[in-house]
């Protein structure tokens, strides 16, 4: 296995290696890693939720309850009640008729995508659109057309060429995972109708963040009726673990039938499940999270704008400061860590070629104390690296 060697240094020379860094702690807004303690900008508990304790007496209670595994697929062992009643509240929150639960996000796009299209089918897709997705794409067997990131006019030439299809699907992320910023769904929904498109939306950042009911993309823009298919996770502002489609009726049906991730997998545990529904009651109950949340987005990016950083366009919790390099990132990040704040670095092929950058993510929980020490942290780190 020596050719393996050569690949992983080949990987290290070009700054593309990855390696996994031991948490020892809650999720949190400190983690102690590596056996130290430092401040977490890296995590998608955007509304640190991961520690609510109304998530947690659920999980308890379900663990009591039900036990811990859920013995086999949905199909196979039989429905656990407490499946319905996540997908009934689920719908709501999507403004849907029905919802189907996945175990990851990126089961969830595997499998609506693939029951939904296959040869003779086009799929309209962002460049910038998670890697989950663009793997769906390629196991549909549809024809993938890939237009630039939010370039409407672009959809518009390739929608018009896109002639002789039997179904055709503008697929987009609501929030942009690397980037942070907001599909134009005002804009892909008209184009969805004059083409005669179905639309999809990843809301995996945005479900339990955007719009004033915590709905997400369609919820911010009033448009939550209006896509067909509404994708989200459980394991990013909802604190826990799992994910969704939600849409119309016969959506749900065709993917219990034809949805291969759904099909071929163990249903979530009742754990999961009970700690995701006691997540959406704390996103209808306390909306004072998601504020806090802006307050504290708005507060880090125009703090990082302000150190002379280049910040990628955007108005939500993921702050994409552009270093370009990746060797340069990955230093930018060790220096952090050293100053006591983790911000990941993220590189090709989570990227385009050229635009390595750190990723930050801020949540509601992070303190103004915390946002103060992050600041000061990327300005000694910047300098050092003679990127401001
Ligand atoms: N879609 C997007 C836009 C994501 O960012 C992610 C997670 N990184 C996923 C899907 C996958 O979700 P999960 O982590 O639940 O598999």
């Amino acid at each position: 296995m020596d050719f393996l060697q050569e690949q992983l240094e080949d990987l290290k020379q070009s700054g593309l290696y990855r390696s996994l860094k031991e948490v020892a702690s809650p999720q949190g807004t400190t983690a102690v890693i590596d056996g130290r303690k430092v401040l977490q900008f890296s995590s998608n508990n955007y509304l640190g939720l991961a520690q609510h304790p109304r998530l947690k007496a659920a999980v308890r209670e379900a663990v009591e309850q039900y036990g811990v595994g859920s013995g086999s697929s949905r199909l196979v062992c039989g429905n656990l009640d407490l499946n319905r009643q996540l997908e009934d509240r689920v719908a709501q929150l999507k403004k849907k008729d029905a919802a189907l639960l996945y175990s990851t996000g990126y089961m969830a796009n595997l499998g609506v995508i693939t029951a939904l299209t296959g040869e003779g089918d086009v799929i309209l897709s962002d460049e910038f659109n998670h890697a989950s997705i663009i793997d769906a794409c390629r196991l549909s067997r549809a024809q993938t057309r890939v237009y630039p990131h939010t370039r409407m006019d672009a959809l518009e030439t390739v929608l018009a060429d896109a002639k002789g299809y039997k179904r055709k699907l503008i697929v987009t992320d609501g929030i942009f995972s690397m980037d942070g910023d907001i599909a134009p769904l005002p804009d892909l929904v008209r184009l969805a109708e004059k083409h005669e498109c179905l639309l999809m939306v990843d809301d995996a950042h945005a479900t339990g963040v955007l719009g004033p009911n915590g709905g997400g993309t369609g919820d911010h823009f009033g448009l939550s009726e209006k896509i067909a298919i509404s994708m989200g996770t459980f394991g990013k502002a909802l604190g826990g673990f799992g994910a969704f489609v939600a849409g119309e009726r016969k959506l749900r049906e065709l993917q219990i039938n034809c949805s291969r991730p759904f099909i071929f997998t163990t249903g979530l545990p009742a754990s999961v499940i009970a700690g995701a529904i006691a997540a959406l009651e704390v996103v209808d109950e306390e909306p004072e999270l998601r504020a806090r949340l802006r307050d504290n987005a708005n507060f880090l990016r125009q703090g990082i704008e302000g150190l002379g950083f280049t910040v990628a366009g955007g108005e939500t919790q993921i702050i994409p400061l552009l270093v370009g390099d990746a060797l340069r990132t990955m230093e930018m990040s060790s220096l952090l860590l050293e100053e006591g704040v983790f911000i990941q670095g993220i590189r090709p092929p989570s990227v385009p070629e050229g635009t390595s950058r750190l990723r930050i993510t801020v949540t509601a929980a992070h303190s103004q104390g915390e946002l103060a020490f992050a600041l000061e942290a990327l300005q000694k780190a910047g300098r050092k690296v003679g990127i401001i």
